[in-house]
């Protein structure tokens, strides 16, 4: 690989679009394939009432080159695309939570079958940790299916939102943040089904104590920068990008 292609690599690496596509590879790998139903969105950095996001998509068919940028209304600012109306509910979220800088939505098997019952995600492993004391419960009565008020009303007084027979909401402080704790819930909800099935045994809030600062702050960089390295070798074409500076790409009416 010559110098110049490593410095591009490293460039759009750190750029918001590269990160919006390869949190939507990561999440496939991980087992968190959505249909068309997964969103990913990041809140821009120079307009707070903005956001990045996919149109449309499988988690792994995701590029850098068609994220999109949108406003709270879901209008299309930057990019090429229809998002979901679905994403009124991640709008509604971070006008609500000026500390939340991500939020993802998927509906991986385990997190799902989980959901049906009602409960949290159990601690009964370390990584599941990262979720500790951060759950809520989101008992959708359909009337509208997930309404954007009243996910911003739980997100309110949690991070990890288990929907009722659905899936699973996370917001956090980086889109890293969002795209590792997504993950780790769906490992975390197939740990659970499987020690509960043997009797297991939930870590206690005092072992939680000493552990989740130290996991929070190493755990979620370092598997992040992992995975991106991962992604070099699984997903090539997310590298390759040519990205226009953001705001010079003029929104295509669709
Ligand atoms: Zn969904």
């Amino acid at each position: 690989m010559s110098v110049s292609q490593l410095r591009t690599n490293a460039r759009d690496v750190e750029d918001v679009r590269f990160k919006v596509a390869a949190a939507r590879r990561i999440l496939a790998e991980a087992g968190c394939e959505s249909g068309v139903g997964g969103h990913v969105t990041a809140r821009a950095e120079d307009h707070p009432d903005t956001f990045w996001t996919s149109p449309f998509e499988f988690f792994d068919e995701a590029l850098p080159e068609t994220v999109i940028k949108c406003d709270f209304a879901l209008r299309v600012l930057e990019g090429e695309g229809r998002p979901s109306p679905s994403l009124a509910g991640h709008a509604a979220i971070y006008a609500a939570r000026p500390d939340v800088n991500a939020v993802i939505h998927h509906h991986g098997f385990y997190v799902a079958t989980l959901s049906t019952a009602y409960q949290s995600i159990g601690m009964y492993h370390l990584d599941s940790l990262l979720l500790h004391r951060a759950q809520g419960y989101y008992d959708d009565d359909g009337n509208p299916p997930v309404a954007p008020a009243k996910l911003a009303e739980a997100f309110a007084h949690c991070d990890v939102l288990l929907i009722a027979n659905h899936g699973v909401m996370v917001a956090a402080e980086s889109l890293e943040a969002a795209t590792i704790v997504a993950t780790v819930a769906e490992e975390a909800a197939r740990i659970h089904l499987a020690a509960v099935a043997i009797g297991g045994k939930e870590l206690s809030d005092d072992f939680a104590a000493h552990v989740v600062p130290s996991l929070r702050r190493s755990h979620i960089p370092e598997t992040w920068e992992a995975l991106v390295r991962r992604l070099r070798r699984t997903a090539p074409e997310l590298f390759t990008a040519v990205l226009p500076p953001i705001g010079t790409r003029p929104a295509v009416a669709q």
